[in-house]
């Protein structure tokens, strides 16, 4: 077996990048260890700027041909793609639980299904993709969806696959071509999709995966003249380095970036389903930018409101998580785990009480923590922790309850627990939020719009909203003067 391929949890993956149909390696690796128990998955190619100028030219020439392509055939291409996915989906399941420690159960029945979807979605809707035309003085205006070019793409490591097909199934069905960028964590399943892409019959080049380190590949990536637009999921801080870095070209950027989303627990509410949406924000280890961070509880039922979370908390099992029976796993990256242990520790030393967890377990591991007694200007409350901790507080009305939910820089998520539904409908119109969701959570749809408001990001993706941007739009105005008979 070639040097270049690594084998996890019984699956060939190969470590180098794929440009222009095939692999290429780098004169650097880098190591890729796994969460769950620290052991080493495979010598990833260390991408610099020669393989990024490779891939995105490798993206340029493929672009005409595949722009070209009839609509029909890139959605048969993007199902044969999601075919291979289900295909492969346990394989794909196991190297993604191995390289980024989330569940494997979860993996199995919610995530690659999903990953399979997002082809199928936007294939079938490209398919749908049109505009009416409408009339001007009797003119006709014609608008038209005309792929946009080269595209970067560049992705987290908390939910690796699924946010990457995100991003690439919409630009593949828009016309465009691909260079996609996994986070350093969790290198592995986009390796898988290179693969699974050419066995579905992708033209060379029009899907590129480069690995490799932040800006080390990364500004080559972003500053690239024939790269046509930038969408990118991560942390504020890299998003503003990005948009420094395109701006010189002016690249249309999609920004998706954290959050510390509130859930508001109202008198009203159910209160048992308000305490199974607050205990759900501790999936996937808390490494969810929706995750509602802050708990906002109306006064008169927040003692009631902690002593049943408290239960229900206690029920979570922690470990290893390729076992069924688990509910968190481990946190992905010990440099993560110190991350949240800092925020934790600096918290309790300005005053907050741990009502649960507050520590570390067994190494690789934070206890699912919930912390009261915190300012609204504190730390906790005003930065995103990435990990199993949440903060309580609590409100006397409505006033306050919307006053405190919009105080902080971030503007992703909002999640509601109330019975009444005029209320919800008052307090939802005062959020700024992209996403609010009333008594659910997490019920995600590719058709609505995604996206965050402030410091949350820049943009939408979703249903047409990802053909636009994806696409360069283009209005034809056409006059009933001036044809000439050619009959
Ligand atoms: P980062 O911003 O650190 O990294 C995201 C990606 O950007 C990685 O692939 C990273 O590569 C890459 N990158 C880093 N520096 C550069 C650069 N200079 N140029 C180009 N690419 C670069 O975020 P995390 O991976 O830590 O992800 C966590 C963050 O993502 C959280 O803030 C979370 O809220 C957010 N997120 C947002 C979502 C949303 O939809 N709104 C969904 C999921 C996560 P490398 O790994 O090599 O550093």
């Amino acid at each position: 077996m070639s040097e270049h391929i690594t084998t996890v949890a019984g699956v060939a993956v190969d470590t180098r990048h794929w440009i222009g149909g095939e692999r290429v390696a780098s004169a650097a690796t880098f190591t890729d260890v796994s969460p769950i128990d620290g052991s080493v998955l495979g010598e990833i190619a260390r991408g610099t700027a020669a393989e990024a100028a490779a891939a995105v030219a490798a993206a340029r020439e493929a672009f005409p041909a595949w722009a070209a392509t009839p609509r029909e055939e890139r959605a048969r291409i993007l199902h044969a793609i999601a075919d291979g996915v289900e295909r492969r989906l346990e394989e794909l399941a196991v190297v993604e639980t191995a390289d980024n420690g989330a569940l494997l159960r979860s993996h199995r029945r919610g995530v690659m299904p999903r990953v399979a979807h997002n082809f199928r979605f936007f294939a079938d809707w490209l398919l749908r993709l049109d505009h009416e035309d409408f009339d001007t003085r009797g003119h006709t205006n014609h608008v038209s969806w005309d792929p946009a070019g080269p595209c970067v793409l560049i992705t987290p490591w908390n939910a690796p696959l699924m946010l990457a097909t995100w991003k690439v199934a919409p630009a593949l069905a828009a016309g465009d071509t691909v260079v996609l960028k996994p986070a350093e964590w969790s290198p592995l399943t986009a390796s898988l999709l290179a693969d699974i892409a050419a066995e579905a019959g992708l033209p060379a080049g029009v899907l590129n995966v480069v690995q490799g380190y932040g800006s080390e590949i990364g500004d080559a990536l972003t500053s690239n003249p024939d790269v046509r637009r930038i969408s990118f999921t991560g942390s504020v801080p890299t998003a503003r380095h990005i948009a420094a870095s395109a701006a010189a070209n002016l690249t249309p950027l999609s920004l998706e970036l954290g959050g510390k989303s509130p859930l508001l627990v109202f008198a009203d509410a159910d209160l048992d389903l308000a305490v199974d949406l607050a205990v759900e924000q501790y999936d996937n280890a808390g490494q969810v930018c929706l995750a509602a961070t802050r708990i906002l509880v109306e006064e008169t039922v927040a003692e009631e409101f902690t002593r049943r979370f408290v239960d229900r908390a206690s029920d979570l099992r922690q470990g290893d998580p390729r076992d069924e029976a688990t509910d968190i796993g481990p946190t992905i990256h010990p440099r993560q785990l110190e991350k949240i242990d800092g925020f934790v520790q600096r918290a309790v030393a300005a005053g907050a009480r741990a009502v649960i967890g507050g520590h570390r377990r067994d190494g690789r591991y934070f206890a699912p923590t919930l912390l009261t007694d915190v300012a609204q200007d504190s730390e906790i409350v005003q930065e995103e922790v990435f990990g199993p901790v949440l903060t309580l507080q609590t409100f006397g009305d409505e006033d306050e309850a919307v006053r405190l939910a919009n105080d902080t820089r971030f503007g992703l998520a909002a999640t509601l627990a109330t019975g009444d539904p005029e209320r919800a409908r008052r307090v939802t119109g005062q959020l700024v939020a992209g996403t609010v969701w009333v008594n659910c959570f997490f019920v995600r749809d590719l058709q609505a719009p995604f996206g965050g408001s402030r410091h949350s990001g820049v943009g939408r993706e979703g249903g047409t909203w990802s053909f636009d941007f994806y696409c360069d739009l283009k209005n034809t105005v056409t006059s009933p003067k001036g044809w000439k008979d050619h009959g």
